[in-house]
């Protein structure tokens, strides 16, 4: 048995909590109950003020000693009932086998404005589905995860939050070296992931299966309820939604790394955050998980790799399915149809704004592909090539453009076709660059900005985590330091990220 954590008293500045627990009402098949395995003498590293707005809460204030007691795993709030949940899943293509929550915990979910949300801790400590794991999360990749969550919400995609950042020089984590044990505060309106219904569906727990898809329909996606198949609509709004985040990692230059369905949210967000990053060059072929030799998660491959994941996820539903085999399985194949179409629309959608066209022309797709393909021939700066091609649209703008390409020749003939479609537009072309400005980012969390900020976290100085979060937050806007929009430095091809975190 494990000792109760102390009960603290919840900060004056966040006023009374209300707790629910939705997940837990399913009851213990679908986890473990366990509290925390705190960081000892712990301290913040960073807090997300939007993060806290999120829950209803003040942006400061509600950092308190005992605060920090509870982020560090070593107290919790009245109402919180810490488990972890068990899943499964497909890693690199085949199946995995249990896996679960194997260093996250779950607190509740929390009244907010915005509904019920969870809260997880993770790197608190070993649970049943640790498997060789020791439950922790150093801090190297924790700032990783916390930096790419407010970074992608800043951007408006799709993603789980973090709230803060605590750690420990306390307690080393062995991973090739030894480092330092962190535990990110992980906030979304639910962490459940494909793996959690392929668990039940694998090990034909079909009772539990159907609950916990009841769960997801009455709690995540209640207008299914209405349609003749609720757990088809379902699929086809997981497929929906899926397309719509594939879309934006697509067209914000994102690359996952770890795309196994473990890792794959039932609601569309981006989750687990690890070996992830944005591309630098322009490159269709670019892997940026080191430990993915075979290049399996590259970036073009990812939205090939959703509907992949789609199908594992249709397989473990098919059971739910009242009737013939056969027709269960068409009504499956008829909803995933959904993610290829809406994919399509999406990214399309998408690539039109970054181009600054408001109008949906014929030819539009094919302007689209040239241009990508015109960044891929010399790995152009994906996100800089998109900013100058905002400032190209006002006179004499194009020079900062036309310095990234190598052959001036191939883009001065994409220009002209531009142009051509540009004149079918009502905009001027100040509007026009606002508008463009304001969907391509001036600011991306490169590997190298995360680098920055995590060697001086390791000696001990917190400042750039937090500069590089306010940077972050408002990505559309120029940057006060330059360097921060701004090519990687040379050291930057040399960072490596992997698996291990
Ligand atoms: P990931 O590749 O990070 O999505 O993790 C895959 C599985 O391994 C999940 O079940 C994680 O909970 C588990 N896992 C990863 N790292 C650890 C760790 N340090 N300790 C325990 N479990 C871990
Ligand atoms: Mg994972």
């Amino acid at each position: 048995m494990h000792a109760p954590l102390p009960s603290v008293a919840v900060p004056a500045a966040i006023g009374e909590l209300n707790w629910t627990h939705r997940l837990a009402a399913l009851g213990p098949r679908f986890y473990t109950e366990l509290p925390p395995a705190g960081l000892p003498d712990p301290h913040w590293v960073a807090t997300s003020a939007d993060c806290a707005r999120l829950l209803g809460w003040p942006a400061t204030g509600w950092q308190t000693p005992e605060a920090l007691r509870v982020f560090s795993g070593n107290a919790l709030w009245p109402g919180m009932r810490p488990l972890a949940s068990v899943y499964s899943g497909h890693q690199f293509g085949v199946w995995a086998g249990q896996l679960g929550d194997g260093r996250a915990l779950w607190l509740g979910e929390l009244d907010t404005p915005q509904g019920p949300m969870e809260l997880q801790l993770k790197g608190a400590g070993r649970t049943p589905y640790s498997r060789m794991g020791d439950g922790r999360a150093v801090l190297r990749s924790s700032i990783r995860e916390f930096l790419a969550s407010e970074a992608m919400a800043a951007l408006g995609i799709p993603t789980t939050r973090a709230l803060a950042l605590t750690a420990s020089t306390a307690l080393p984590v062995r991973r090739e070296t030894t480092e330092t044990a962190a535990i990110v505060t992980r906030v979304a309106p639910s962490f459940l992931r494909f793996g959690h219904v392929e668990h039940f569906a694998h090990h034909g727990l079909h009772d539990e299966l159907r609950e916990l898809v009841q769960h997801l329909i009455e709690h995540h996606a209640p207008q299914c309820q209405a349609a003749p198949q609720p757990v088809v609509a379902l699929l086809a709004q997981v497929a929906t939604q899926t397309a719509d985040l594939l879309a934006h990692w697509q067209a914000v230059g994102f690359c996952h790394g770890v795309m196994n369905t473990d890792n794959m949210s039932l609601l569309g967000l981006s989750i687990d955050y690890g070996p992830y990053g944005f591309l630098d060059g322009f490159d269709p072929g670019h892997v940026c998980n080191h430990s993915d030799t075979q290049g399996r998660y590259a970036f073009a491959r990812q939205p090939q790799v959703a509907y992949w994941n789609l199908h594992a996820l249709a397989q473990a539903l098919l059971p739910l399915i009242p009737g013939d085999e056969e027709a269960a399985a068409a009504l499956l194949r008829e909803a995933l149809q959904a993610y290829p179409d809406r994919f399509a629309q999406a990214m399309l959608l998408r690539m039109r704004a970054k181009l600054g066209l408001r109008e949906a022309r014929d030819g539009d797709g094919a302007l689209v592909d040239d241009w990508l393909r015109l960044l891929a021939a010399t790995r152009v700066d994906y996100s800089i090539a998109h900013r100058r091609l905002g400032e190209a649209q006002l006179p004499a703008g194009a020079e900062g453009l036309r310095d990234l390409f190598l052959d001036r020749e191939a883009l001065d003939a994409w220009l002209r076709r531009y142009r051509d479609r540009l004149a079918q537009e009502p905009e001027d072309p100040a509007q026009r660059r606002a508008a463009m400005h304001a969907v391509n980012p001036a600011v991306v969390l490169r590997n190298h900005l995360a680098e920055t900020a995590i060697r001086q976290a390791e000696a001990g100085d917190f400042g750039e985590v937090q500069r590089l979060l306010d940077v972050l937050r408002r990505p559309f806007d120029a940057p006060e330091r330059a360097a921060d929009a701004d090519f990687p430095p040379d050291w930057a091809q040399h960072i490596e990220v992997s698996c291990s975190s």
